[in-house]
């Protein structure tokens, strides 16, 4: 059937089993995180990512699909240590998630050089090391497709077009950028097949979700815990009406959970959970209480082993 990379090496992909497709084990600067390393608790940090796969495995999870790219603090020795301290199956990204800005190193180096880089990465290893990527990840936000983004998205979908690796897209449905990623991934010849359009399930416009889904991509429903984006009810409804069209072999569930993240101090976290801003956000969420509340809609044991297992398997082979 072929194999995928893992950090603990290639996996069988019928091994893939039950598979939250986008996790991340700690979320940080990784600028920030070398220049002031007092900042972090480092077994704080590892201590959080252990819980978050031991939570994924209790309910079920065998592999978890980690899209931290850099200016994300991607670590790939902390995925492989988890990994092999919990037997969960982790699969690690190459890529640039940023919404505009680019270091001066890749402003005056070329689509074909930044493609180079993230090549090494699926072919040779991840910073020094002989773990692999998997896929591909860039970004477009509220600024939308800038100059800086749509470069990152050219170098993504050449790195793809040369190793086969898939895509995945962080999207910003408020601004509705899905669309013109993929023109821009269909302008240097990607099968749209390849790509998925992240956090789609921002939004409940079906009409928008369907646009997207006209483009070939995979779509994302993977914010669930990020009630301030939009609340877990909405998102079961949207996600039902899709599995009412026919969308169940087109989507993925997950819940972007960071075991730790860095963009909020301690004061401006206790007010956002404080205030229901996200809410069980962490790598149960699906099992524990999405899952439940989808079958009670209607949901079909087919459509969940299709969402949570053919499809990572169908997406991630290259
Ligand atoms: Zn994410």
């Amino acid at each position: 059937m072929g194999t995928v990379e893992s950090v603990t090496g290639p996996l069988e992909l019928d091994e893939l089993g039950v598979t939250l497709i986008h996790e991340h084990l700690c979320f940080r600067d990784e600028a920030t995180a070398i220049q002031w390393p007092h900042l972090y608790d480092e077994d704080a940090l590892h201590a959080a990512a252990l819980e978050a796969a031991t939570g994924a495995l209790a309910v079920g999870v065998k592999t978890l699909v980690d899209p931290t790219a850099m200016f994300g603090g991607r670590d790939v020795r902390l995925m492989e240590r988890v990994a092999r301290e919990t037997d969960l199956q982790v699969i690690a990204c190459t890529g640039i998630y940023t919404y505009d800005f680019l270091p001066h190193h890749w402003q005056t180096r070329d689509e074909d050089a930044m493609a180079d880089a993230f090549v090494h990465d699926i072919e040779n290893g991840i910073q020094r090391t002989p773990i692999k990527a998997a896929f591909l990840k860039c970004a477009a936000d509220a600024a939308g497709v800038t100059p800086n983004v749509e470069k990152v998205h050219r170098a993504c979908a050449r790195a793809s077009l040369r190793t086969g690796a898939p895509i995945m897209a962080h999207t910003h449905p408020g601004s509705g950028t899905g669309p013109r990623q993929m023109e821009i991934f269909a302008e240097e010849g990607v099968d749209p097949g390849k790509v998925q359009l992240a956090h789609t399930g921002d939004s409940d416009d079906l009409d928008y979700i369907e646009r997207v889904l006209d483009t070939g991509a995979w779509i994302g429903m993977d914010r669930y815990g990020i009630e301030m984006y939009l609340p877990t009810e909405r998102r079961n409804a949207t996600v039902l009406a899709l599995l009412e069209r026919g969308y169940a072999d087109r989507m993925f569930l997950s819940a972007d959970s960071c075991a730790s993240i860095d963009w909020f101090s301690e004061e401006a976290e206790e007010q956002l959970l404080a205030a229901g801003a996200v809410k069980d956000w962490n790598t149960r969420l699906i099992h524990d209480k999405v899952l439940p509340a989808l079958r009670e809609g209607g949901m079909t044991d087919d459509q969940v082993a299709t969402i949570l297992e053919a499809n990572p398997r169908r997406w991630l082979t290259r």
